[in-house]
């Protein structure tokens, strides 16, 4: 069979679960889940220096063709709806909750674990019929949680919601939130909305790249990793400008179909009464989107002096790098060593952190991840944690395909959980391991009796990510690394400010702020509330890139043949919900930072959580949570401030010291 691997670089760990429609989940891997799984997160970093490990070239196993095509088996062969009643009685709101709730429960839960259980095959076993098998049970998944039925009388229990206590309501929204993907109410648009996006993904998987060569050889069809190796690499600007070109030929092909997923998709949301598609998505937040977006520019704010002045000293190093002056004001986008400038890796020298791994073996990995978190007073993980779980790259006699991307899953949402990596020992898989059994010790945290089964997630969708980078981070302390002997004396010696710069400018970090919270959010809230005009793609796009980022184009961007917000895959298969990369970078910096002033009484910058049952107790209290309480109060709770980027601030505050200094008699700003 013709297993295309798509190498585009989707980021390397987990992220944040979508609720989304089977049709979403035609675009990417196993997205179908209200609670469970964490596919995929979005930090690319090709050629990632070698101080910050916890990221990764990897690769996508595209199974988009095969989910279109057994999509389209199935609904042709779809019996008719299974009637599922949630008939009315007389009684009280609450009583008529409840029992609303426990059929509910008792019905989407089954077949949840299905669909849980199909995709895992799916990810882990890549063929037709594992995907075929994932499709039909998702359809049917679908069909029971945007039923007609469920979608009625859910509105009217939410209308009640005075009479109703909080965990009801909690669990009423999920559900409204759900049936919003794929109302049973809408047939026609559903089946449109899906056969758009499947439309969609085949135009994005099928783009051939195309490198026009400087020498008169014919022009060469690089992979779009092959792109991304080449802008961290190549230092001749005509050639970069030719790479980046080249990456945002995809954009134009896209832009069509973008306009009318928008339609689509708004359409969905409004039937379920959010005025567009974008506050749909924020509505898990519980916030609207000038909420959302208040949150995402005060975050921009209360970081921008820092991104100021690494956009400064980067655009002195570039331009070293490039033999040329320095431009005055924003970057040019090619200059930057990722096609959207959201993180800029290889600007500092490394420090190889990989020779302590070259003699472990590959279950050290995992064995070590484990024993960090029941150092904190954790539980051992549970026996079927190693007996299903996916850990190992295939090895060679096997034509099994399996998903490169780390993630962790939540089968039943009760204690069967497992994660899919491709470990090998170095410190990238050593600081993955980590994140992964994050989202793992979360989904075993909040598995008890006391949190329905409807909110066995995270407060939010951030937090999930948020946990894992938060021990990602703690995995990369030196102190930590060097009482398990994982630290080099080279490591050792190393310039704290050089580590700094590093996290700042690459992975969930300053730099990935101003795009993710900035360019990414208000574009997707502006084009789904039809504030952008649909000839004026790019204007807005650029607008928003210059004010946020600082980077302009290297050239005209014409409407009608290029769509540069089209570019970048999530914008057409993981809509408006990006922002969820951004807090989840802010949650994790307010947790450490909270962990290490007032638990550790260490410095943020050099902190060992290892061993410490304070820090524990801390984390099991904030994880067994789950979405019972609303987020933020939880924060406030917990580290006595609400969601803030003055702790990212604070963690980096020698570096801005250091950078002010570097810049000191430059420019800074745009
Ligand atoms: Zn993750």
């Amino acid at each position: 069979m013709d297993f295309r691997v798509q190498l585009e670089q989707l980021p390397d760990q987990a992220h944040s679960r979508r609720v989304s429609s089977l049709y979403n989940g035609l675009e990417l891997i196993p997205v179908l889940q209200l609670p469970g799984v964490f596919p995929m997160d979005d930090r690319t970093m090709p050629a990632s220096p070698k101080v910050s490990p916890g990221t990764s070239a990897s690769q996508r196993v595209d199974r988009r063709r095969f989910l279109q095509a057994a999509v389209t088996g199935v609904v042709a062969a779809a019996p008719g709806l299974a009637a599922n009643s949630f008939a009315f009685t007389t009684e009280m709101p609450q009583a008529q909750a409840d029992q609303f709730l426990k059929r509910y429960v008792e019905t989407w839960l089954p077949l949840e674990k299905s669909v849980n259980e199909a995709a895992w095959n799916a990810i882990t076993d890549v063929s037709l019929e594992h995907t075929r098998d994932q499709v039909a049970r998702s359809l049917e998944l679908n069909r029971v949680v945007g039923a007609p039925e469920v979608i009625t009388q859910v509105q009217l229990l939410l209308k009640q919601r005075e009479q109703l206590d909080d965990l009801t309501v909690r669990q009423l929204e999920k559900i409204r939130l759900r049936a919003a993907e794929s109302p049973g109410t809408l047939p026609e648009v559903v089946k449109a909305r899906a056969e758009a996006e499947a439309q969609q993904s085949a135009t994005q998987d099928s783009f051939t790249y195309t490198l026009e060569s400087s020498s008169g050889q014919p022009p060469t069809h690089p992979s779009a990793n092959d792109l991304d190796a080449l802008l961290v690499s190549q230092t001749d600007l005509a050639g970069r400008r030719r790479v980046w070109e080249s990456a945002k030929a995809i954009g134009g092909p896209l832009r069509d179909g973008l306009l009318r997923l928008r339609d689509l998709r708004n359409q969905a949301a409004r039937a379920l009464g959010f005025s567009d598609f974008f506050a749909l998505q924020v509505a898990d937040y519980g916030l609207t989107t000038e909420q959302m977006l208040t949150l995402c520019d005060s975050a921009i704010a209360q970081t921008k002096p820092l991104y100021e002045q690494l956009h400064a000293w980067a655009r002195r190093t570039l331009a070293a790098r490039y033999q040329t002056e320095p431009p005055a004001g924003k970057i040019p986008a090619h200059w930057l060593p990722n096609r959207w400038g959201q993180n800029w890796p290889g600007l500092v020298q490394g420090v190889d952190m990989d020779a302590p791994f070259k003699d472990k073996p590959r279950a050290y990995i995992t064995e070590q991840a484990e024993r960090f978190y029941v150092s904190l007073g954790f539980p051992p993980l549970p026996k079927s944690f190693y007996e299903r779980s996916d850990l190992y790259p295939v090895d060679p006699p096997s034509t099994r395909k399996k998903n490169s991307h780390a993630s962790a899953w939540h089968i039943d949402l009760k204690d069967d959980v497992r994660s899919l990596m491709s470990i090998v020992p170095d410190s990238r898989w050593f600081t993955t391991a980590h994140h992964e059994l994050g989202h793992i010790y979360y989904y075993i945290s909040y598995s008890r009796p006391e949190v329905p089964y409807l909110l066995r997630a995270g407060a939010n969708r951030a937090f999930h990510e948020g946990i894992g980078d938060l021990v990602g981070l703690a995995a990369g302390q030196r102190p930590y690394l060097k009482q398990v002997g994982l630290l080099t004396p080279e490591a050792e010696a190393a310039d704290p400010v050089k580590f700094l710069l590093d996290t700042a400018l690459d992975g969930a970090s300053i730099v990935f702020l101003p795009f993710a919270a900035g360019t990414m959010t208000r574009f997707e809230a502006d084009f789904y509330a039809g504030k952008i005009e649909d000839n004026a793609l790019n204007a807005g796009w650029w607008k928003l890139v210059g004010a946020y980022q600082g980077i302009e184009p290297p050239g005209d961007r014409p409407e009608r043949t290029l769509c540069d917000a089209a570019t970048k895959t999530h914008i057409n298969d993981d809509p408006a919900q990006y922002y969820d990369y951004a807090l989840g970078t802010l949650v994790k910096f307010q947790l450490h930072d909270h962990i290490c002033r007032n638990i550790l009484k260490q410095d943020p910058r050099s902190c060992n959580y290892f061993g410490n049952a304070q820090v524990g107790q801390f984390l099991r209290e904030f994880l067994s949570v789950g979405a019972t309480q609303d987020w933020n109060a939880l924060l406030r709770q917990t580290t006595g401030s609400g969601l803030s980027a003055q702790p990212m601030m604070a963690y980096f505050e020698p570096l801005t010291a250091w950078l002010r200094d570097q810049n000191a008699g430059h420019p800074v700003g745009w």
